[in-house]
């Protein structure tokens, strides 16, 4: 039986650019390595979650690792507060968080604090927190996340976000979702908190002295994505397979931990734009040997998409290419390349267009495709699938499928 590396290239498919001629960054960059896996492997393209649906990353991982994200999503929260080490019981509530910028009046000027890169202080300050027998807990994540998780008696994740989703526009009151006591309950507990937490962040000394060196102060929690931990069969048990992640952002390791995979940090690896890619995928070679699937994340195409950066989201790809060179001397090893969902740099967003996808595998059929490209693939012999495919697809290279029947 041979051994699995999958790796995600979150947001990597895009729209044609006029820039670099009517091609993709994808197909703009020079991809060598991605090229040549496509040469010796088998290509198509996917429609992570379902043709025509618009992904979150976290719906569209799960249905790639086998997961039906229609019935087995509960929210984002819990996967960010798994994701950066937090403690979470049952009935606790989490959400997402973004540190970002307000002015007077509420409305939001920066949803990212320009991209700030720690919010190590802030947690720190509003940690802790107790209002109403509800107690909050904050952590930093990645850059300008934070995970936060409300602990307390009858809390639903049945409530609104405090983030509007765009600049401009004035920070939404959290409002129930349905019409239960815990719903209200938790929504108004969470707009107390929202409204302190803002009022100690906005007279911060940090926050005045960034002011005053001209940067953007960071004074408010956008809120989004409640959940209640789910309860999920893990993917050793559904596939068979002892299985490690190897991701630098946060949602990536909560999505891996609350299916039970061992999360393994590289070092450098730190699921922005400037990670060290060659260390994330030596560490993947390493670990290849304690187990039989490795679940890789690189997230860099997609920030660089979301900021309509298509120059910056090609060159990262090429950063890329370069990092998965060794993959191309593995023995005994199916290697799956894709993305989670596109981030055209045009749209600043996701987008419901369908991803390119490359396996190789020791042994088996190929192709005519030598390009890997959103163009390219779809000439493929995998056609075009959906996300809940890939992982029969994978078990069966690796010859680890069993019969269907006698
Ligand atoms: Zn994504």
């Amino acid at each position: 039986m041979d051994k699995i590396i999958l790796l995600i290239l979150d947001g990597l498919g895009d729209w044609p650019i006029g820039q670099f001629g009517g091609k993709t960054p994808l197909e703009a960059a020079n991809t060598p390595n991605l090229d040549e896996l496509a040469k010796r492997g088998i290509c198509g393209v996917m429609d992570t979650v379902d043709i025509g649906i618009k992904p979150g990353s976290d719906a569209a991982h799960l249905s790639i690792l086998g997961y039906n994200p229609y019935t087995e999503y509960t929210g984002r929260g819990p996967f960010e507060a798994a994701g950066i080490g937090m403690e979470v019981l049952p009935g606790d509530v989490c959400l997402r968080v973004n540190m970002a910028t307000v002015d007077e009046e509420l409305a939001v000027k920066d949803r990212r604090v320009g991209r700030i890169d720690s919010t190590e202080e802030y947690a720190r300050l509003l940690d802790g927190t107790e209002i109403d027998g509800v107690k909050f807990m904050l952590k930093p994540g990645t850059a300008y996340r934070m995970g936060m998780v409300m602990r307390g008696k009858g809390l639903s994740s049945k409530i609104s976000d405090s983030d509007p989703k765009l600049v401009d526009q004035r920070v939404k009151k959290i409002k129930p979702l349905d019409d239960s006591i815990g719903a209200k309950q938790t929504a108004k507990v969470l707009n107390q908190f929202l409204e302190l937490a803002y009022a100690k962040l906005k007279d911060l000394p940090s926050n005045l002295q960034r002011i005053n060196e001209g940067k953007l102060p960071a004074n408010y929690l956008l809120t989004r994505g409640a959940g209640i931990y789910p309860d999920m069969v893990p993917f050793q048990e559904k596939w068979k397979m002892k299985a490690v992640c190897v991701a630098g952002a946060g949602l990536y390791k909560g999505i891996a931990r609350v299916l039970g995979m061992d999360v393994i940090d590289a070092p450098g690896a730190t699921g922005t734009a400037t990670s060290d890619l060659n260390a994330k995928m030596r560490k993947v070679i390493e670990v290849l040997e304690d187990y039989d699937f490795v679940f890789v994340h690189i997230k860099g195409a997609d920030s660089l998409g979301e900021d309509g950066n298509c120059t910056g989201k090609k060159e990262f790809i090429e950063k890329i290419d370069e990092a998965v060179r060794p993959l191309l001397d593995l023995q005994d090893t199916v290697i799956a390349i894709t993305a989670d969902h596109s981030t055209p740099c045009e749209s600043l967003t996701h987008s419901a267009d369908d991803v390119p996808l490359v396996i190789w595998a020791p042994r088996g059929r190929t192709d005519e495709v030598s390009q890997f490209g959103e163009t390219a693939c779809f000439r493929g012999r995998l056609g075009r699938i959906q996300g809940r495919h890939l992982m029969p697809i994978l078990v069966d290279k690796a010859g680890r499928a069993q019969k269907f029947g006698a």
